[in-house]
């Protein structure tokens, strides 16, 4: 049956790859956007999730269109990389209130529906980055790692009523994002990527569509690694 499925950050990167997953599978997407509008098929709602009156307009927008939000998948998300000594507290903090507060904020939103309705989906974009830790990315590795506190700690609140709250961790993926590093690092990354390549998102959207599936119902607070084994052990 077609879902009303909601992408943060569904205009690019992975997460277009991600609604462009459930809309082939004829689910009802819409994804968010901070002005550059939506893929074509799929409904965009503006929406910057430091903001949490954003994010209730967003999700108001999106459950006139398409109904009460089924699937959620948290993927917004931004570096801000630097040494701990040339890294002042506000890039620390803004990365934190992007990346997790803002993970937060689409939660809490969704949630109320899925109660209603004793059924739902929750999948947050996490990193391998927030298992392992990275040089110059305290911030970033932090956000990550709350992260999977977070969907724990939610998969004991809400696993009685029928919802799943799982956590993705990708390795290094060819999109912007990884424009910002370095040829050295993703040559040094991909040392340590036993399947021997970086991922296209593609090789993401398909683990969160399917942790999102019926087929995935008895599994909750999993952190699922799409890094090609570049974290195992974690
Ligand atoms: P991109 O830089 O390509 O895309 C980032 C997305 O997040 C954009 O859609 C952007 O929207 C959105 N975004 C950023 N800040 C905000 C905000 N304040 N409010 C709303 N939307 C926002 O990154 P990726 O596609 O690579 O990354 C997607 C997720 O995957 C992130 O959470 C990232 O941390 C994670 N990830 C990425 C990896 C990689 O190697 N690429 C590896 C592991 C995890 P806009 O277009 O408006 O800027």
């Amino acid at each position: 049956m077609a879902r009303s499925v909601l992408v943060t950050g569904g205009n690019r990167g992975i997460g277009r790859a991600v609604a462009q997953a459930f809309a082939r599978q004829g689910d009802r997407v819409a994804v968010t956007h901070r002005g550059s509008g939506a893929p074509p098929g799929m409904l965009g709602v503006k929406c910057d999730v430091t903001d949490a009156a954003q994010v209730d307009a967003a999700f108001a927008e999106a459950e006139a269109a398409h109904g009460p939000v089924e699937v959620l998948v948290s993927n917004a998300g931004i570096t801000d990389d630097a040494l701990l000594l040339r890294m002042p507290e506000e890039r620390f903090a803004r990365v934190l209130d992007t990346n997790l507060a803002g993970a937060y904020r689409v939660v809490r939103r969704a949630v109320p529906g899925m109660l209603r309705m004793r059924r739902g989906r929750i999948v947050l974009m996490s990193s391998v980055s927030g298992l392992s830790g990275a040089v110059g990315q305290a911030n970033y590795a932090a956000s990550k790692a709350g992260m999977v506190g977070m969907a724990r700690s939610l998969a004991r609140e809400l696993g009685g009523r029928g919802i799943t709250v799982n956590v993705v961790a990708p390795g290094l993926v060819l999109t912007d994002m990884a424009e910002t590093v370095s040829a050295a690092r993703k040559e040094q990354m991909l040392a340590g990527v036993p399947l021997g390549r970086h991922a296209e998102p593609e090789d993401v959207a398909g683990p969160v569509r399917w942790l999102a599936s019926e087929e995935a119902g008895y599994i909750t607070g999993a952190v699922l690694p799409v890094d090609g084994g570049l974290g195992m052990g974690h």
